[in-house]
């Protein structure tokens, strides 16, 4: 259980291929700063990057920062935010970290942002490889399902996937590694419905042979 099955050369023949058939490896949540990719990361939670964007998209336009946000308060934020999952919570959440990040920079360590309210490890990993670049690996739904059904790991948990993925996956795509696996879960390898057929890596995935 956990490690991979892949070979070493086909885990880089994975990325290889994925990288030159996805156009733009990045995050499809619309941001400004860095404490507005926050507030995406933290509504993002049980919901989609499409209605996260749609929400963003009036709010951002009357804050972006974490004074803004202090200024707009709670019971406003929540009018903009409320067809999110999960708003009330998520509104307490957003004032909280504007609170907390007023008259400081984001942090930039895993450590000091999970301390944030609403900032789980996932989230927290999104963060340092959008705004800092740093080589990490968020663990979102589609992460998790391509991984273990390519064979890049055989995981229960998130967390094991993420140190796995971290230890096998060429240090060279590391940065890029995570938007690449969500990019090919979302509109590829879809969870109920994966496109087996046209997908890129379907000689090297693990899922049709087993
Ligand atoms: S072959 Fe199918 S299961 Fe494997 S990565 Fe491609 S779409 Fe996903």
């Amino acid at each position: 259980m956990g490690k991979t099955l892949l070979k070493k050369r086909e885990i880089l023949e994975v990325f290889e291929i994925l990288h030159s058939s996805i156009f733009k490896p990045q995050i499809e949540l619309n941001y400004y700063n860095p404490f507005s990719l926050l507030v995406a990361v933290i509504l993002s939670a049980q919901s989609t990057d499409i209605m996260v964007n749609k929400v963003t998209d009036k709010l951002f336009s009357v804050a972006k920062t974490p004074k803004e946000f202090i200024e707009l308060g709670v019971e406003n934020l929540k009018q903009y935010i409320k067809s999110i999952n999960y708003f009330n919570v998520k509104a307490k959440h957003i004032i909280e970290c504007a609170v907390l990040l007023l008259n400081r920079d984001m942090p930039d360590t895993l450590e000091e942002l999970i301390k944030l309210p609403g900032i789980g490890r996932k989230s927290a990993n999104v963060i340092l490889n959008v705004i800092f670049h740093k080589n990490t690996i968020a663990v979102d739904t589609h992460v998790f399902r391509v991984s273990n059904r390519v064979g890049l790991c055989n995981t229960q948990k998130p967390l094991q996937t993420e140190l796995i993925l971290e230890k096998v996956i060429p240090k060279h795509f590391l940065k890029v590694a995570h938007h690449l696996l969500v990019l090919h879960g979302r509109y590829i390898c879809k969870a109920k419905k994966p496109l087996c057929a046209e997908c890129k890596i379907n000689k090297l995935c693990k899922f049709l042979k087993i």
